[in-house]
């Protein structure tokens, strides 16, 4: 029977127990408050390598990077594609850190071998191709909000891939478009405990985005971990005057650190 506008796989009244994702040796839902962190896109090997070592010295659990970067603009640094993949690998052999990447397109999945974690860009969310395609395979995917979507529609998203077989999806909230301008995005903390209502699955918060901006993302990731999220998936660069994407709203690894020790005093709050 084809059940229509309906959410069977993710939502919390078919699966009262929250889903644990496993990466390498870490989890996102277990329990614990989860950090991704590392630059917006992979400039260079060496700028990787060096703040793939400060963020796993900080405390970070994951390294993230981009490499295949979607831009609003045609003419903007859009990643070094499969030389960046292969420079993340560099850093996941040196560091140990699991890496996520964001794909953009079903033909790059063979690329994506070596990568942990396929991340689905808010401007993917709705790309139903994609999201049928990393159903059928089990690596864990974090798939973002796009910035004009609802928690519902967010929820339809995860339906695919979980519906193609893959039970391994992390939420990720990364703020959401309104009249709001100061910031770049309006960070929807709401979404963080009306989800975990309705879902089963970890949900994440990316206070970069959401803040445009260095000096928003402390306290909005304090914020983050305080309303109940899993974990945060923060952009930090070594020189972010220097970052080829997004330097605005990075971290240094020292402001990084710093949150890091911020947070270990916020409890995470547990319904
Ligand atoms: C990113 O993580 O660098 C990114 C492009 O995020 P989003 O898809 O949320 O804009
Ligand atoms: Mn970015």
């Amino acid at each position: 029977m084809i059940i229509e506008n309906e959410l069977i796989l993710s939502k919390r009244d078919n699966h009262p127990q929250d889903t644990v994702v496993r990466i390498g040796n870490t989890a996102i839902g277990d329990g614990g408050f989860t950090v991704i962190a590392g630059p917006c896109t992979v400039d260079d090997r060496e700028t990787l390598l060096l703040t793939a070592e400060k963020v796993k010295e900080a405390g970070a659990r994951i390294l993230r990077g981009g490499a295949f970067k979607p831009r609003t603009s045609p003419y903007a640094f859009s990643g070094l594609r499969e030389k960046g993949i292969k420079f993340l690998a560099s850093a996941r052999a040196l560091t140990g850190l699991p890496v996520v990447s964001e794909i953009t397109d079903v033909s790059q999945l063979e690329s994506f071998e070596s990568i942990d974690v396929l991340q689905i860009g808010a401007r993917n969310m709705q790309n139903y191709e994609l999201l049928r395609a990393l159903g059928k395979i089990k690596k864990p995917v974090l798939l973002k909000r796009g910035f004009a979507n609802t928690v519902s529609e967010l929820l339809y998203s995860a339906e695919y891939i979980l519906a193609g077989g893959n039970p391994n999806v992390i939420l990720c909230e990364r703020g959401i478009r309104t009249f709001e301008t100061e910031t770049r995005f309006t960070l929807d903390l709401c979404a963080v405990p009306i989800l975990k209502e309705m879902t089963h699955l970890p949900v994440i918060i990316d206070p970069s985005h959401a803040a445009g901006k260095s000096d928003f993302v402390a306290p909005f990731a304090a914020a983050a971990k305080a309303i109940g999220a899993d974990g945060l998936i923060i952009e930090v660069h070594i020189s972010p005057e220097c970052a080829k994407c997004d330097g605005a709203q990075a971290l240094t690894p020292e402001q990084f650190a710093l949150l890091m020790k911020r947070l270990d005093g916020i409890p995470k709050f547990e319904k």
